[in-house]
Order: structure tokens, then C-alpha cells, then sequence
């Protein structure tokens, strides 16, 4: 195997599930030294384990929010300490947060989805800039959603999809900022993927029975028979992250099968 990433390191958030640990596993696998950013520390420091068999030192878990100002500035901190530099950021961690009808969410419920989505995506790009300016080079991913701005096709999720919209401009104002200093910032929109997404849906059943049908069946993919995997969106995260990409910022992927062409 390639390995691209042999001496770099990279800031994956929501690294303990689903897409960032897929793409934590492709680039440890390339050579990358790997910061696994979670709120859920059993998952990360399990993955840390396998991680550091594949090769010793290699990972390191951070228990972190990444909505949270303070806590995200030391983990950064330490991940530099660490490794000794930054050279890649996948700003990845998201919730479903609450869904239903816009009058029926509390102030609360959309606060929430905002401060873990945008704010969490704010300060992933905010903590880690300097080091990359620093360097002179840097690429950061950004993961959006096919609901911010494609397909609209799930009902409830205004607050979510507010959110992944934020995301894209957000990170075409970021790749702008950013592109005399040669770091670059893409954002990727996936359509339905396998992974635990679903458990970061705010519980509540009373709004959740009556939000409108959707009108397609979700997750339907003309290039699959079901969602995408996290190791499809892996792989493109980490062309993004590699030089292979070195030409390419502000630039938004959508990797959805068709998904968001039905
Ligand atoms: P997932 O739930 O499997 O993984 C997300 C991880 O992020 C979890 O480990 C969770 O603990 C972590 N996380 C959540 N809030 C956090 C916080 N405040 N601080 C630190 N970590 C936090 O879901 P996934 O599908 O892999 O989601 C990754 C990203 O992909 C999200 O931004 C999501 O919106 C986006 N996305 C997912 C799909 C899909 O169908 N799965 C589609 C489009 C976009």
C-alpha cells in the first residue's frame, strides 16, 4: 500500500464512530499519526488500541467536546505536543440532534444542534489554523450532508440541516482565508452512510410522530441497494487530505451514490 501520509498527522473529530473512525483506520493505515477527538472515550481509546498494534505510538485519544472553547484548545494543544506538528484536520463530528416541526423545537433543541455542528466546526478550524499557517501547508475536510443543500427529503431535520448548510459556506469562506498560506479546505456532502448516526437523534416520540412521511424511501441509492459505507467516505476523505489533492480547495464533494439526484 501507498503511503501518503508517512510523517503526517491528523485531527479527527468524532473519531470514535462511523466516518471519522473509518478514515482514522485508512490514514494510520497510510502512515498518519492520528488524534481521535470524541465525547465517547471507551470507543476512542478502544480504536487507539487497534491503532497502536497496527503501529506503536501512532494514535493518540482525546476526550473532548468539540463545542467546547476550553476543551478543544487543550486537546489541540496536546495533540501538537504529541506528534510535533499538524498537518491535516478532518472537522467531522455531528449529531442528528432534535427533529420536528419547526414551532414544536424548543430553543433549546436547536441551540444544541447549532453549538455541536457549527460552533464544534468553528473551533476544529480555529484551534488548529495557526500550526498549519505556520507550516506553510494543511488540508482540511470538512463533513456537511447531502441536507444541506441537495436534497431535502427529510422532513424535521431544520435545525441538522441548517447546520450542514453553514458548514459549506463556512468552509468556502475558510478555503479563501486560507489559500496564501497553501492550506487548503474542502467539504464533502455524503448521502446516507452506514454508521451510528441514528442514536444522535434527540429522543422524542411525540414529535417524532408527527412529522411529515418522507417522501422517498431514505437511504435509497440508484449506485447501491442500501446507504453508502463509511469506507466509501474514507477514501475520499483521505484524496482530500492527500497531496494527490493538491489543487483542490473550496471545493464541495458530494459522495452519495445518486442519492441526492431521486
Ligand atoms: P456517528 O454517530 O457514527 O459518528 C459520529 C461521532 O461523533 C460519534 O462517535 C460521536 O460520539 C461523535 N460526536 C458527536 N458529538 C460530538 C461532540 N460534541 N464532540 C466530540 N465528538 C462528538 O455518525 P457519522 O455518520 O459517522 O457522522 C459523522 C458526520 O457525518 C456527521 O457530521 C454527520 O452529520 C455526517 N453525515 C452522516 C451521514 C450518514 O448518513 N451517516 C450523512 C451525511 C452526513
Amino acid at each position: 500500500t501507498t503511503r501518503r501520509f508517512a510523517g503526517r498527522t491528523a485531527i479527527i473529530t468524532g473519531a470514535g464512530s462511523g466516518i471519522g473512525r473509518a478514515t482514522a483506520i485508512q490514514m494510520a493505515r497510510e502512515g498518519a499519526n492520528v488524534a481521535l477527538f470524541d465525547l465517547v472515550n471507551d470507543r476512542t481509546s478502544a480504536l487507539e488500541r487497534k491503532l497502536n498494534r497496527l503501529r506503536e505510538g501512532c494514535a493518540l485519544a482525546v476526550d473532548v467536546d468539540t463545542s467546547s472553547p476550553e476543551r478543544m484548545e487543550e486537546a489541540v494543544r496536546r495533540t501538537v505536543e504529541r506528534f510535533g506538528g499538524l498537518d491535516i484536520v478532518f472537522a467531522n463530528a455531528g449529531i442528528n440532534g432534535s427533529i420536528g416541526p419547526i414551532e414544536e423545537l424548543s430553543i433549546e433543541d436547536w441551540q444544541r444542534t447549532l453549538s455541536v455542528n457549527l460552533t464544534g466546526t468553528f473551533l476544529s478550524l480555529k484551534y488548529t489554523i495557526p500550526h498549519m499557517k505556520k507550516q506553510g501547508k494543511g488540508s482540511i475536510i470538512i463533513t456537511s450532508s447531502i441536507n444541506g443543500n441537495r436534497r431535502f427529503a427529510s422532513f424535521g431535520f431544520s435545525p441538522y440541516s441548517t447546520t450542514k448548510a453553514g458548514q459549506v459556506a463556512f468552509a468556502k469562506m475558510a478555503a479563501l482565508e486560507l489559500a496564501k498560506f497553501k492550506v487548503r479546505v474542502n467539504v464533502i456532502s455524503p448521502g446516507a452512510i452506514a454508521t451510528n448516526i441514528d442514536e444522535s437523534t434527540e429522543p422524542n416520540e411525540e414529535l417524532e410522530s408527527i412529522i411529515i412521511p418522507m417522501e422517498f424511501p431514505e437511504g435509497q441509492q440508484p449506485l447501491a441497494d442500501g446507504p453508502g459505507k463509511p469506507e466509501d467516505v474514507a477514501r475520499l476523505v483521505c484524496f482530500l487530505a492527500s497531496d494527490d489533492s493538491s489543487h483542490i480547495t473550496g471545493a464541495q464533494i458530494v459522495i452519495d451514490g445518486a442519492e441526492s439526484l431521486l
